[in-house]
Protein backbone atom coordinates (compact mmCIF):
# COMPACT_ATOMS: atom_id res chain seq x y z
CA UNK A 1 0.00 0.00 0.00
CA UNK A 2 1.03 3.29 -0.60
CA UNK A 3 0.16 4.91 2.27
CA UNK A 4 2.25 7.98 1.98
CA UNK A 5 0.85 9.32 -0.88
CA UNK A 6 -0.63 13.13 -1.42
CA UNK A 7 -4.25 13.23 -2.64
CA UNK A 8 -2.85 15.17 -5.80
CA UNK A 9 -0.38 11.87 -6.21
CA UNK A 10 -3.67 9.10 -5.84
CA UNK A 11 -5.56 11.88 -8.50
CA UNK A 12 -2.41 11.38 -10.87
CA UNK A 13 -2.34 7.71 -10.36
CA UNK A 14 -5.85 7.12 -11.39
CA UNK A 15 -5.52 9.44 -15.01
CA UNK A 16 -2.22 7.14 -15.63
CA UNK A 17 -3.41 3.69 -14.63
CA UNK A 18 -7.04 4.20 -14.50
CA UNK A 19 -7.53 2.38 -11.21
CA UNK A 20 -6.75 3.02 -7.54
CA UNK A 21 -6.14 -0.12 -4.91
CA UNK A 22 -9.36 0.05 -2.11
CA UNK A 23 -6.77 1.65 0.22
CA UNK A 24 -6.09 4.71 -2.01
CA UNK A 25 -9.50 5.30 -2.69
CA UNK A 26 -10.47 5.16 0.98
CA UNK A 27 -7.53 7.50 1.94
CA UNK A 28 -8.56 9.92 -0.91
CA UNK A 29 -12.23 9.87 0.04
CA UNK A 30 -11.53 10.30 3.36
CA UNK A 31 -9.19 13.07 3.45
CA UNK A 32 -9.84 15.39 -0.03
CA UNK A 33 -9.57 19.26 0.65
CA UNK A 34 -10.99 21.76 -1.81
CA UNK A 35 -7.29 22.20 -3.52
CA UNK A 36 -8.08 18.63 -4.58
CA UNK A 37 -11.32 18.67 -5.78
CA UNK A 38 -10.20 21.61 -7.66
CA UNK A 39 -7.46 19.85 -9.25
CA UNK A 40 -9.69 16.98 -10.21
CA UNK A 41 -11.97 19.21 -11.92
CA UNK A 42 -9.60 21.12 -14.00
CA UNK A 43 -7.92 17.50 -14.78
CA UNK A 44 -11.36 16.11 -15.65
CA UNK A 45 -12.23 19.09 -17.66
CA UNK A 46 -9.10 19.18 -19.86
CA UNK A 47 -10.23 15.42 -20.13
CA UNK A 48 -13.71 15.92 -21.04
CA UNK A 49 -12.58 18.97 -23.65
CA UNK A 50 -10.10 16.65 -25.21
CA UNK A 51 -12.93 14.05 -26.02
CA UNK A 52 -15.95 16.26 -26.50
CA UNK A 53 -14.66 19.61 -27.10
CA UNK A 54 -16.90 22.09 -25.53
CA UNK A 55 -19.98 19.98 -27.33
CA UNK A 56 -22.45 18.89 -24.17
CA UNK A 57 -24.78 16.23 -25.57
CA UNK A 58 -28.66 15.88 -24.75
CA UNK A 59 -31.00 13.42 -24.17
CA UNK A 60 -34.53 14.14 -23.88
CA UNK A 61 -35.90 12.09 -20.98
CA UNK A 62 -39.71 10.83 -21.21
CA UNK A 63 -40.86 9.62 -17.87
CA UNK A 64 -43.46 6.99 -19.24
CA UNK A 65 -44.82 5.77 -16.50
CA UNK A 66 -45.10 6.45 -11.95
CA UNK A 67 -45.96 2.49 -10.79
CA UNK A 68 -43.70 0.97 -9.85
CA UNK A 69 -43.98 -2.92 -7.90
CA UNK A 70 -40.54 -2.22 -5.85
CA UNK A 71 -39.99 -0.43 -3.22
CA UNK A 72 -36.38 1.41 -2.73
CA UNK A 73 -36.58 3.58 0.33
CA UNK A 74 -34.95 6.34 -1.03
CA UNK A 75 -37.51 6.39 -3.90
CA UNK A 76 -40.64 8.89 -3.85
CA UNK A 77 -42.21 6.68 -6.50
CA UNK A 78 -41.94 3.31 -3.98
CA UNK A 79 -44.71 1.04 -4.07
CA UNK A 80 -45.72 1.67 -0.38
CA UNK A 81 -45.92 5.70 -0.91
CA UNK A 82 -49.85 5.57 -0.98
CA UNK A 83 -49.37 9.41 -2.03
CA UNK A 84 -47.46 9.29 -4.71
CA UNK A 85 -49.64 10.33 -7.79
CA UNK A 86 -49.45 7.49 -10.28
CA UNK A 87 -50.02 7.28 -14.23
CA UNK A 88 -49.00 6.00 -17.50
CA UNK A 89 -48.31 7.48 -20.65
CA UNK A 90 -50.11 6.23 -23.33
CA UNK A 91 -48.39 5.36 -26.47
CA UNK A 92 -49.15 8.32 -28.32
CA UNK A 93 -48.43 10.68 -25.92
CA UNK A 94 -44.87 8.85 -26.27
CA UNK A 95 -44.65 9.25 -29.89
CA UNK A 96 -45.64 13.14 -29.70
CA UNK A 97 -43.00 13.87 -27.16
CA UNK A 98 -40.76 12.48 -29.29
CA UNK A 99 -42.17 14.45 -32.45
CA UNK A 100 -41.88 17.23 -29.94
CA UNK A 101 -37.82 16.60 -29.11
CA UNK A 102 -36.78 15.74 -32.41
CA UNK A 103 -38.08 18.98 -33.75
CA UNK A 104 -36.18 20.51 -30.44
CA UNK A 105 -33.01 18.86 -31.52
CA UNK A 106 -33.14 15.92 -29.93
CA UNK A 107 -31.66 12.55 -31.09
CA UNK A 108 -31.78 10.50 -28.01
CA UNK A 109 -35.07 9.48 -26.23
CA UNK A 110 -34.97 8.26 -22.80
CA UNK A 111 -37.60 6.22 -21.62
CA UNK A 112 -38.00 5.97 -18.09
CA UNK A 113 -40.21 4.73 -15.27
CA UNK A 114 -40.73 2.93 -12.25
CA UNK A 115 -40.86 -1.31 -12.69
CA UNK A 116 -44.40 -1.62 -14.12
CA UNK A 117 -46.02 -4.38 -15.25
CA UNK A 118 -48.09 -3.28 -17.33
CA UNK A 119 -45.24 -2.70 -20.05
CA UNK A 120 -44.62 -6.21 -21.22
CA UNK A 121 -42.42 -7.05 -23.61
CA UNK A 122 -44.65 -6.68 -26.13
CA UNK A 123 -45.82 -3.43 -25.69
CA UNK A 124 -41.94 -2.05 -25.14
CA UNK A 125 -41.33 -4.13 -28.28
CA UNK A 126 -44.03 -2.07 -30.42
CA UNK A 127 -43.14 1.50 -28.85
CA UNK A 128 -39.30 0.86 -29.71
CA UNK A 129 -40.19 -0.12 -33.47
CA UNK A 130 -42.06 2.67 -33.86
CA UNK A 131 -39.92 5.08 -32.71
CA UNK A 132 -37.02 3.76 -34.49
CA UNK A 133 -39.50 3.53 -37.38
CA UNK A 134 -40.23 7.27 -37.73
CA UNK A 135 -36.87 8.24 -36.22
CA UNK A 136 -34.26 6.23 -37.40
CA UNK A 137 -31.41 9.00 -36.50
CA UNK A 138 -32.43 8.69 -33.21
CA UNK A 139 -30.96 6.30 -29.91
CA UNK A 140 -33.06 4.97 -27.55
CA UNK A 141 -32.06 4.35 -24.22
CA UNK A 142 -34.66 2.83 -21.58
CA UNK A 143 -34.13 2.95 -17.76
CA UNK A 144 -36.65 0.45 -16.50
CA UNK A 145 -34.96 -1.27 -13.69
CA UNK A 146 -34.43 -5.07 -13.40
CA UNK A 147 -35.85 -7.68 -16.31
CA UNK A 148 -35.27 -11.00 -17.58
CA UNK A 149 -31.93 -11.72 -19.91
CA UNK A 150 -35.04 -12.64 -22.79
CA UNK A 151 -36.33 -9.49 -21.68
CA UNK A 152 -33.62 -7.23 -22.06
CA UNK A 153 -32.80 -9.26 -25.46
CA UNK A 154 -36.12 -8.22 -26.81
CA UNK A 155 -35.59 -4.55 -26.30
CA UNK A 156 -32.24 -4.75 -27.66
CA UNK A 157 -33.44 -6.77 -30.95
CA UNK A 158 -36.47 -4.05 -31.51
CA UNK A 159 -34.01 -1.29 -31.75
CA UNK A 160 -33.07 -0.26 -28.04
CA UNK A 161 -29.56 1.30 -28.11
CA UNK A 162 -28.90 2.10 -24.23
CA UNK A 163 -29.93 0.86 -20.86
CA UNK A 164 -29.66 2.78 -17.59
CA UNK A 165 -29.68 0.90 -14.53
CA UNK A 166 -27.68 2.41 -11.79
CA UNK A 167 -26.15 -0.12 -9.29
CA UNK A 168 -27.00 2.45 -6.53
CA UNK A 169 -24.08 1.36 -4.23
CA UNK A 170 -21.53 -1.77 -4.85
CA UNK A 171 -21.48 -2.49 -1.15
CA UNK A 172 -23.88 -5.61 0.13
CA UNK A 173 -24.27 -4.91 3.77
CA UNK A 174 -25.01 -0.61 2.31
CA UNK A 175 -27.14 -2.25 -1.10
CA UNK A 176 -29.54 -3.91 2.13
CA UNK A 177 -30.20 -0.60 3.89
CA UNK A 178 -31.27 0.93 0.81
CA UNK A 179 -33.50 -1.87 -0.51
CA UNK A 180 -36.05 -4.62 1.27
CA UNK A 181 -35.51 -8.09 1.45
CA UNK A 182 -36.71 -8.82 -2.21
CA UNK A 183 -34.07 -7.07 -3.58
CA UNK A 184 -30.29 -7.77 -3.73
CA UNK A 185 -27.31 -6.06 -5.31
CA UNK A 186 -26.17 -9.48 -7.06
CA UNK A 187 -29.20 -9.18 -9.24
CA UNK A 188 -28.13 -5.55 -10.18
CA UNK A 189 -24.97 -6.84 -10.95
CA UNK A 190 -25.93 -9.65 -12.67
CA UNK A 191 -28.78 -7.30 -15.29
CA UNK A 192 -25.99 -4.97 -15.67
CA UNK A 193 -23.46 -7.58 -16.85
CA UNK A 194 -26.10 -9.41 -18.96
CA UNK A 195 -27.27 -6.00 -20.26
CA UNK A 196 -23.73 -5.31 -21.64
CA UNK A 197 -23.47 -8.97 -23.11
CA UNK A 198 -26.61 -8.58 -25.28
CA UNK A 199 -24.53 -5.59 -26.60
CA UNK A 200 -26.55 -2.39 -25.10
CA UNK A 201 -24.37 1.27 -24.24
CA UNK A 202 -24.92 0.43 -20.84
CA UNK A 203 -24.97 3.08 -17.88
CA UNK A 204 -24.27 2.19 -13.89
CA UNK A 205 -24.30 4.85 -10.85
CA UNK A 206 -24.93 5.71 -7.61
CA UNK A 207 -26.55 8.30 -5.38
CA UNK A 208 -23.67 10.62 -3.47
CA UNK A 209 -24.47 11.07 0.22
CA UNK A 210 -27.20 8.49 0.21
CA UNK A 211 -27.72 7.13 3.83
CA UNK A 212 -25.28 4.99 5.16
CA UNK A 213 -22.72 5.37 2.66
CA UNK A 214 -18.91 5.63 3.99
CA UNK A 215 -15.71 5.86 2.12
CA UNK A 216 -15.61 2.33 1.91
CA UNK A 217 -18.59 2.17 -0.27
CA UNK A 218 -18.03 4.92 -2.31
CA UNK A 219 -14.17 3.07 -3.09
CA UNK A 220 -15.99 -0.30 -4.07
CA UNK A 221 -18.87 2.06 -6.08
CA UNK A 222 -15.57 3.59 -8.21
CA UNK A 223 -14.12 0.22 -8.24
CA UNK A 224 -17.26 -1.67 -9.49
CA UNK A 225 -17.20 1.20 -12.37
CA UNK A 226 -13.85 -0.08 -13.18
CA UNK A 227 -14.45 -3.66 -13.32
CA UNK A 228 -17.97 -3.34 -15.29
CA UNK A 229 -16.22 -0.97 -17.75
CA UNK A 230 -19.42 1.30 -18.91
CA UNK A 231 -20.24 3.50 -21.34
CA UNK A 232 -22.33 6.13 -19.26
CA UNK A 233 -22.40 6.67 -15.41
CA UNK A 234 -24.90 8.24 -14.14
CA UNK A 235 -24.00 9.95 -10.26
CA UNK A 236 -26.34 12.65 -8.50
CA UNK A 237 -27.06 13.25 -4.99
CA UNK A 238 -29.29 11.99 -2.65
CA UNK A 239 -31.95 13.88 -2.11
CA UNK A 240 -34.64 12.79 0.68
CA UNK A 241 -38.37 12.31 -0.69
CA UNK A 242 -40.71 13.55 1.97
CA UNK A 243 -43.22 10.61 1.94
CA UNK A 244 -40.08 7.65 2.47
CA UNK A 245 -38.68 6.11 5.34
CA UNK A 246 -35.40 8.49 4.40
CA UNK A 247 -37.55 11.46 4.59
CA UNK A 248 -35.47 12.99 7.58
CA UNK A 249 -32.24 12.24 6.02
CA UNK A 250 -29.52 14.89 5.13
CA UNK A 251 -29.29 15.13 0.79
CA UNK A 252 -25.63 14.69 -0.55
CA UNK A 253 -23.89 17.68 -1.23
CA UNK A 254 -22.90 19.31 -4.48
CA UNK A 255 -19.02 19.71 -3.70
CA UNK A 256 -18.72 15.78 -3.70
CA UNK A 257 -21.38 15.39 -6.43
CA UNK A 258 -18.59 17.19 -8.35
CA UNK A 259 -15.58 15.60 -7.12
CA UNK A 260 -17.12 12.14 -8.11
CA UNK A 261 -17.90 13.31 -11.13
CA UNK A 262 -14.54 14.21 -12.23
CA UNK A 263 -12.80 11.76 -10.69
CA UNK A 264 -14.84 9.13 -12.99
CA UNK A 265 -14.29 11.22 -15.58
CA UNK A 266 -10.38 10.79 -14.81
CA UNK A 267 -10.70 7.16 -14.49
CA UNK A 268 -13.05 6.32 -17.49
CA UNK A 269 -11.77 9.29 -20.33
CA UNK A 270 -14.42 8.80 -22.81
CA UNK A 271 -17.11 8.24 -20.99
CA UNK A 272 -20.61 9.76 -21.21
CA UNK A 273 -21.28 11.48 -17.60
CA UNK A 274 -24.14 13.58 -17.47
CA UNK A 275 -24.78 16.54 -14.89
CA UNK A 276 -28.30 14.99 -13.72
CA UNK A 277 -31.51 17.16 -12.74
CA UNK A 278 -30.78 16.05 -8.89
CA UNK A 279 -27.84 17.65 -9.01
CA UNK A 280 -29.43 20.72 -11.02
CA UNK A 281 -31.90 20.64 -7.79
CA UNK A 282 -29.44 20.85 -5.08
CA UNK A 283 -28.25 24.33 -6.65
CA UNK A 284 -29.41 26.25 -9.05
CA UNK A 285 -25.94 26.10 -11.15
CA UNK A 286 -25.55 22.59 -10.26
CA UNK A 287 -25.90 21.37 -14.09
CA UNK A 288 -23.01 23.74 -15.27
CA UNK A 289 -21.00 23.21 -12.73
CA UNK A 290 -21.23 19.30 -13.26
CA UNK A 291 -20.04 20.32 -16.69
CA UNK A 292 -17.25 22.25 -15.74
CA UNK A 293 -16.37 19.52 -13.69
CA UNK A 294 -16.23 17.16 -15.94
CA UNK A 295 -19.33 15.98 -17.41
CA UNK A 296 -20.93 15.91 -20.80
CA UNK A 297 -24.44 15.03 -20.65
CA UNK A 298 -27.51 16.66 -19.81
CA UNK A 299 -31.18 15.39 -19.83
CA UNK A 300 -34.15 17.80 -19.99
CA UNK A 301 -37.15 16.57 -19.24
CA UNK A 302 -39.46 15.61 -22.32
CA UNK A 303 -42.21 14.22 -20.54
CA UNK A 304 -45.57 16.11 -20.66
CA UNK A 305 -46.28 19.19 -18.61
CA UNK A 306 -49.41 17.23 -16.92
CA UNK A 307 -47.37 14.32 -15.61
CA UNK A 308 -44.56 15.92 -14.61
CA UNK A 309 -45.07 16.43 -10.93
CA UNK A 310 -45.99 13.17 -10.77
CA UNK A 311 -43.05 11.61 -11.05
CA UNK A 312 -41.01 12.97 -7.89
CA UNK A 313 -38.70 10.63 -6.87
CA UNK A 314 -37.43 13.43 -4.57
CA UNK A 315 -38.89 16.64 -3.19
CA UNK A 316 -38.69 19.84 -5.15
CA UNK A 317 -37.18 18.16 -8.69
CA UNK A 318 -36.55 21.82 -11.20
CA UNK A 319 -38.45 21.66 -14.14
CA UNK A 320 -41.63 20.22 -13.65
CA UNK A 321 -44.02 23.25 -14.79
CA UNK A 322 -41.87 24.18 -17.94
CA UNK A 323 -42.40 23.14 -21.69
CA UNK A 324 -40.00 21.15 -23.15
CA UNK A 325 -39.12 23.79 -25.68
CA UNK A 326 -38.66 26.45 -23.12
CA UNK A 327 -36.64 23.93 -21.03
CA UNK A 328 -34.50 23.14 -24.24
CA UNK A 329 -34.13 27.33 -24.56
CA UNK A 330 -33.07 27.61 -20.86
CA UNK A 331 -30.53 24.82 -21.11
CA UNK A 332 -29.26 26.33 -24.42
CA UNK A 333 -28.25 29.66 -22.42
CA UNK A 334 -26.79 27.92 -19.41
CA UNK A 335 -24.17 26.09 -21.47
CA UNK A 336 -23.56 29.23 -23.45
CA UNK A 337 -22.85 31.23 -19.66
CA UNK A 338 -20.07 28.69 -19.69
CA UNK A 339 -18.84 28.51 -23.41
CA UNK A 340 -20.13 25.32 -24.60
CA UNK A 341 -22.76 24.13 -26.96
CA UNK A 342 -25.62 21.66 -27.15
CA UNK A 343 -24.73 19.48 -29.99
CA UNK A 344 -27.92 18.13 -32.40
CA UNK A 345 -26.45 14.43 -32.41
CA UNK A 346 -26.69 10.94 -31.06
CA UNK A 347 -23.76 11.48 -28.87
CA UNK A 348 -22.49 8.04 -28.62
CA UNK A 349 -19.32 7.13 -26.47
CA UNK A 350 -15.81 7.96 -27.88
CA UNK A 351 -14.87 4.84 -27.27
N1 LIG B 1 -37.04 2.45 -11.91
C1 LIG B 1 -35.84 2.65 -12.62
C2 LIG B 1 -35.68 4.05 -13.17
C3 LIG B 1 -36.26 5.18 -12.39
S1 LIG B 1 -35.42 5.63 -10.92
C4 LIG B 1 -34.65 2.29 -11.76
O1 LIG B 1 -34.77 2.30 -10.54
O2 LIG B 1 -33.59 2.02 -12.33
C5 LIG B 1 -33.95 6.34 -11.57
C6 LIG B 1 -32.91 6.69 -10.52
O3 LIG B 1 -33.36 7.75 -9.71
C7 LIG B 1 -32.54 5.59 -9.55
O4 LIG B 1 -31.60 4.73 -10.09
C8 LIG B 1 -32.03 6.38 -8.34
O5 LIG B 1 -30.59 6.37 -8.30
C9 LIG B 1 -32.53 7.78 -8.58
N2 LIG B 1 -33.30 8.24 -7.41
C10 LIG B 1 -34.38 7.66 -6.87
N3 LIG B 1 -34.73 8.29 -5.72
C11 LIG B 1 -33.84 9.30 -5.53
C12 LIG B 1 -33.64 10.27 -4.52
N4 LIG B 1 -34.44 10.35 -3.45
N5 LIG B 1 -32.62 11.16 -4.67
C13 LIG B 1 -31.83 11.09 -5.76
N6 LIG B 1 -31.95 10.18 -6.72
C14 LIG B 1 -32.93 9.27 -6.62
FE1 LIG C 1 -39.04 1.98 -8.49
FE2 LIG C 1 -36.76 2.87 -9.60
FE3 LIG C 1 -37.97 4.22 -7.60
FE4 LIG C 1 -36.79 1.88 -7.06
S1 LIG C 1 -35.77 3.76 -7.79
S2 LIG C 1 -38.85 2.53 -6.35
S3 LIG C 1 -37.20 0.75 -8.95
S4 LIG C 1 -38.77 3.90 -9.65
Amino acid sequence: MRSDMTNRQRIDTLNVTGELTKEEWVALISTYTDEDREYAANLAKEISNTYYSNEVYIRGLIEFTSYCKNDCYYCGLRRNNCKAQRYRLSEEDIYASCKIGYELGFRTFVLQGGEDAYFTDERLVKIIKTIKRDYPDCAITMSIGERSYESYKKIYEAGADRYLLRHETANDTHYNTLHPEEMSLSNRKKCLFELKEIGFQVGCGFMVGSPNQTPETLAEDMMFIHELGPHMVGIGPFIPHKDTPFHDQQAGSLEMTLFFLSLIRIMQKSLLLPATTALGTINKRGRELGILAGANVVMPNLSPVEVRKKYMLYDNKICTGDEAAECRQCLNRRMESIGYKVAVARGDSKF
